[in-house]
């Protein structure tokens, strides 16, 4: 019966019973014409041939090229859907997945989490009818942990493979190690780089299959100087571009969401000046915390005599074509996360983007026609200063989360993972120190009972414990809303330019007594809580109510979760000493203390680090704190911070704490208590 329901006509009986059946036909059709535009369509049959020949096939084309959207469809329309079962396809990104996932769904004419679905961390937008299921590669990681043999699948599509996410290299491993006794799983990797043949390797000298791309010539300028503020010379080139050039869509890739935010309402004031002889410059920001209906807004073909200018992360570098775009603005960097394997740190960093990235994001601009690249740095930095590729992600990070993955998946030799680029032992070893002292390993380096438990838990292993360890200090309920307002990251409160200080003062008002960032954190959430999770509420104490609409689907998903690992849900909301205390059974690693400078030195590995500014603790700063994480700006700033007790350390943490290290060899200069006069 399932198959009957996929089959095309089915699908046009049920758009006929829509109102505006034509147009939503002709809406169809004309998507139609569209896939037979891409450059993948001449190659369908050669295409299902070799998928049909072989069990692995590397699949490499220019972005835009169709790859993502029409290798699912074409499977479905070969019947690799049949009896059922699913192709998936992963991504590395969020946004990708969803925004690809609500594409395909149109050109198929069904609901978008119907047929075709999408499933990403917190989030499942699938159904019983899902077929065509796109997917974060975290989340078919996940998968691996309640269906080890994937047996759901006829088809895995490891997209983006080029990217070399954590995850994805992990899943490399698994999928080779599955195709072997799952004859009848189809693997496909595919890529948007030419390295090809290092997939083949890793995959048994699998074939590869290349989809010849159009490309039109890309017109690369350079500056003649190096540019001190590139953020600047962004603005400036959008400018001069959107009065001096003709029409055609630019994109400007940066760095993040900050840094879009920032150049979005710069260019918006500076816009208004330029009166009515210049046309209008639409401005679409794309990042991965955009609340979803504002993504669309990006694929909107732009109205006549407008101009669009796309502000985007790395995302539209391969992840998402954006048709139309005539000019490239490229400052030649991205937030790449780095770890120093020595101290344990883990920190997102801005750094230079490598040549291969550098020619992918020149690519975007000669899609349609011939297109300009305006890169914000010298032909001899190019040269000379950017590496050739960029580091796989699994070489340059903490690697405890997938020890902890890995091991529940019952792999305990990590030594001999089939890794396409193993990571550093020196990381592995960190790895297993790590989880051994937050009690997920045994001295053997075998899962504990509360190791297990974490792995239940999407998250970090730090934060996991945290949850874990709320079962001991009673007061789950208010752990998981800190853990849950933690993932939502850095975009609670609302802080516009003209109501500062009135932001500001809304967000002490959640501080009283100097709770620290975590309490206050759970504050907001507890408050919103009680006024019904009104709106009104949120705008006037400055907080981003799409924010805590997240973090409220976060925070049911783990409490299902606590549910899972028969962790009681129990309320202690007085008792600040037992949140704070299971906070620190799972960041012990991240306590730091008080220098007669006013600066902080991590207690473990010292290093220097400062309460971030926005931290309700800036003005305070107790002797001893306890961290969420690291942020490279100006200097190396810890961003949620609460205060510590430092006998807690040794208490919770007695395999990584001694006495010694939290004795206060200062204590005489600088009395206990809330004194702190030496810091005036
Ligand atoms: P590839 O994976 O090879 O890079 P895609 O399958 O992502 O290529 O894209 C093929 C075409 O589909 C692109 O030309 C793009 O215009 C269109 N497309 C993809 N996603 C969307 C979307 N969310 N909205 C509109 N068009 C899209
Ligand atoms: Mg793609």
């Amino acid at each position: 019966i399932k198959a009957s329901v996929l089959d095309g006509t089915q699908h046009e009986d049920e758009m006929a019973e829509e109102p505006n059946d034509s147009a939503a036909k002709t809406m169809l059709e004309k998507l139609q014409e569209e896939r037979k535009s891409l450059p993948i369509y001449p190659y369908r049959e050669e295409l299902l041939k070799a998928i049909n020949d072989h069990q692995i096939l590397v699949i490499v084309g220019e972005t835009g090229s169709g790859k993502t959207t029409q290798m699912p469809q074409y499977l479905h329309e070969a019947g690799y859907t049949k009896d059922g079962k699913m192709v998936g396809c992963t991504q590395p990104r969020r946004v990708a997945a969803m925004s690809v996932a609500a594409r395909v769904s149109q050109e198929m004419g069904v609901k978008l989490g119907h047929e075709v679905g999408y499933s990403i961390r917190f989030e499942d937008c699938t159904s019983e009818k899902t077929i065509l299921k796109y997917m974060t590669d975290g989340m078919l990681l996940r998968e691996f942990l309640s269906e080890p043999d994937l047996a759901s699948y006829s088809v895995i599509m490891i997209d983006e493979a080029h990217e070399r996410t954590i995850s994805t290299d992990i899943l490399f491993g698994l999928v080779k190690d599955i195709a072997r006794f799952r004859k009848d799983l189809k693997l496909l990797i595919s890529s948007a780089t030419l390295d090809a043949e290092k997939f083949s390797d890793f995959f048994d000298s699998a074939p590869i299959f290349k989809i010849p791309g159009r490309r039109y010539p890309v017109d690369i300028h350079y500056t003649t100087a190096p540019e001190a503020d590139y953020i600047d010379a962004a603005i400036v080139t959008v400018l001069q571009i959107h009065v001096t050039q003709p029409p055609g869509d630019i994109l400007v890739f940066l760095t993040g969401q900050e840094e879009i935010e920032t150049i979005d309402e710069i260019l918006k004031h500076r816009t208004r000046g330029l009166g009515t002889k210049i046309a209008e410059l639409m401005i679409c920001p794309i990042y991965a915390n955009l609340p979803t209906e504002l993504q669309a807004k990006i694929f909107e073909p732009t109205p006549e005599g407008a101009r669009k200018v796309v502000l985007a992360t790395n995302i539209a570098e391969t992840s998402l074509t954006i048709d139309g775009i005539k000019y490239v603005v490229d400052p030649g960097f991205c937030k790449i996360k780095s770890y120093n394997p020595r101290t344990g740190m883990e920190s997102l960093l801005v750094n230079p983007i490598s040549k291969a990235s550098a020619m992918q994001r020149a690519g975007r601009s000669g899609r349609t026609g011939p297109g300009k690249c305006f890169r914000l740095y010298t032909a001899y930095n190019y040269e000379n200063d950017l590496d050739e590729n960029t580091v796989p992600e699994i070489q340059r990070s903490n690697l405890a989360n997938v020890v902890l993955s890995l091991k529940s998946l019952g792999i305990h030799d990590l030594v001999n993972f089939d890794f396409m680029d193993p990571p550093p032992s020196e990381a592995v070893i960190k790895a297993l120190e790590q989880l051994y002292a937050l009690n997920a390993l045994n001295s053997r380096g075998e899962l504990t009972k509360i190791g297990r438990m974490m792995a239940e838990f999407p998250l970090d292993p730090m934060l996991s414990k945290m949850i874990v360890a709320s079962d001991k200090y009673k007061c789950s309920e208010e752990i998981v809303s800190i853990a849950a307002m933690l993932s939502v990251g850095n975009s609670i409160f609302y802080r516009p330019k003209d109501k500062q200080v009135h932001a500001d003062n809304a967000r002490l008002n959640f501080h009283t007594g100097n709770v620290g960032d975590h309490i206050a954190l759970l504050n907001v959430y507890a408050s919103w809580k009680e006024t019904n999770f009104s709106t009104q509420w949120c705008y006037e104490n400055y907080i981003q109510v799409r924010s805590m609409k997240r973090a409220r689907d976060i925070r049911d998903q783990l409490e299902g979760l606590l549910e899972k690992v028969e962790i009681e849900i129990v309320s202690n909301p007085s008792n600040l000493d037992a949140i704070k205390k299971a906070i620190t059974s799972g960041f012990f690693h991240h306590a730091a203390r008080l220098q007669k400078t006013g600066a902080y030195r991590t207690v473990k590995n010292p290093q220097t680090v400062h309460i971030h500014p926005s931290s309700g603790l800036a003005q305070e700063l107790p002797r001893w704190v306890i961290y969420h994480e690291l942020v490279l700006t100006t200097k190396e700033y810890m961003r949620q911070v609460t205060e510590l007790k430092p006998d807690w350390l040794v208490e919770i943490a007695p395999h990584y704490y001694q006495l010694k290290d939290v004795e206060d060899s200062s204590s005489k200069k600088m009395p206990r208590g809330p004194g702190r006069a030496a810091m005036s």
